[in-house]
C-alpha cells in the first residue's frame, strides 16, 4: 500500500532531448490513475521512470516513504503490465507467474497458492499448463495480469496493456483489469494503480483521474466527469 509522488520530475534522454520536463503529481494509495495524451507526449517515458526501467535526470519519486530513484525495479514494491506481454514463451503460463516468486524465494506451497487464487479470479486456471505460443492474445495478457498480481505488489503499472488486442477481446480484458482493482480493494488490498493509454474510452472508464499530458508536461489532472465534460 502506497502513494506515488513524482516531486520535479525531468528526463533528459542522452541525445540531449527533454522529454520529461518537471512533473508534479501524487497519485494516492489505491487509487487508479490514467496518464493520456498524443503518441510521443511522454506517457510511456513516465511510466518507465516510475518502474525503475529509466533513469530519472532530475527530481524524484517517492513510493510510500521511500524515495526510489535509485532502486532496482524488484525493490520497488511494483508489478508491470506490458504491451507486449513481456512473457518466457518457452515456460507454461504457470511457470511465467511462479517465474518472480521464486525468485523471492517464496514456499512452493505460498506460490501454488497466490497462484491458485489469481488464475480463478482472472479464469485463467484452465490455460496453467499452455505455453504463450498456444494462446491468443487476450488469454496471454491475463497470464500477464496473473504475473502482475501474484507479486502482491503496492503499485501496479500498465503500459498500454491493451493496444495489441482486437476490439473485442480489448473490451474482455479492459473489464477484467478494473474487476482486479475492485477485488483487490474489496480484500483489503489495497492496490495504486497507474495506467498508459492513448484511448479515451480506457482513460475514462478505468480512471478515477486522468491526467493529460503534452510534450512532457501536465495540462490536467482531474476525474473523468470533470474532464469530459461538455460546458
Ligand atoms: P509516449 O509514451 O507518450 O508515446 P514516449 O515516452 O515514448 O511517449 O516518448 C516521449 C518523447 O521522448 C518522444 O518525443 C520520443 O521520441 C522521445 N524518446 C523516447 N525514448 C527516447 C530515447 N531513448 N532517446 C531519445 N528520445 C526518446
Ligand atoms: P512506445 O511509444 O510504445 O513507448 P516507441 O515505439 O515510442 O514505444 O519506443 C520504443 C523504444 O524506442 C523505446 O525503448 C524508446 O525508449 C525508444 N525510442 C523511442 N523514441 C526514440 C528516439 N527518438 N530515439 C531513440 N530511441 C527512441
Amino acid at each position: 500500500m502506497a502513494d506515488v509522488e513524482l516531486r520535479n520530475v525531468e528526463k533528459i534522454y542522452p541525445n540531449g532531448f527533454k522529454a520529461v520536463k518537471g512533473i508534479n503529481l501524487t497519485i494516492q494509495e489505491g487509487e487508479f490513475m490514467v496518464f493520456v495524451g498524443p503518441s510521443g507526449c511522454a506517457k510511456s517515458t513516465t511510466l518507465r521512470m516510475i518502474a525503475g526501467l529509466e533513469e530519472i535526470t532530475h527530481g524524484d519519486i517517492m513510493i510510500g516513504a521511500k524515495r526510489v530513484n535509485d532502486l532496482p525495479p524488484k525493490d520497488r514494491g511494483i508489478a508491470m503490465v506490458f504491451q507486449n506481454y513481456a512473457l518466457y514463451p518457452h515456460m507454461s503460463a504457470y511457470e511465467n507467474m511462479a517465474f518472480g516468486l521464486k525468485q523471492q524465494k517464496l514456499s512452493t506451497h505460498e506460490i501454488a497458492s497466490r497462484i491458485k487464487e489469481a488464475a480463478e479470479t482472472l479464469e485463467i486456471t484452465h490455460l496453467l499448463k499452455n505455453k504463450p505460443g498456444e494462446m491468443s492474445g487476450g488469454q496471454r495478457q491475463r497470464i500477464a495480469l496473473g504475473r502482475a498480481m501474484v507479486r502482491k505488489p503496492d503499485v501496479f503499472l500498465f503500459d498500454e496493456p491493451l493496444s495489441n488486442l482486437d476490439a473485442k477481446l480489448r473490451v474482455s480484458t479492459r473489464v477484467s483489469i478494473a474487476q482486479l482493482h475492485h477485488n483487490l480493494k474489496a480484500e483489503g488490498q489495497t492496490a495504486t494503480m497507474i495506467y498508459v493509454t492513448h484511448d479515451q474510452v480506457e482513460a475514462m472508464t478505468l480512471g478515477d483521474r486522468i491526467c493529460v499530458l503534452d510534450h512532457g508536461q501536465i495540462v490536467q489532472v482531474d476525474t473523468p466527469m470533470n474532464l469530459y465534460q461538455y460546458p
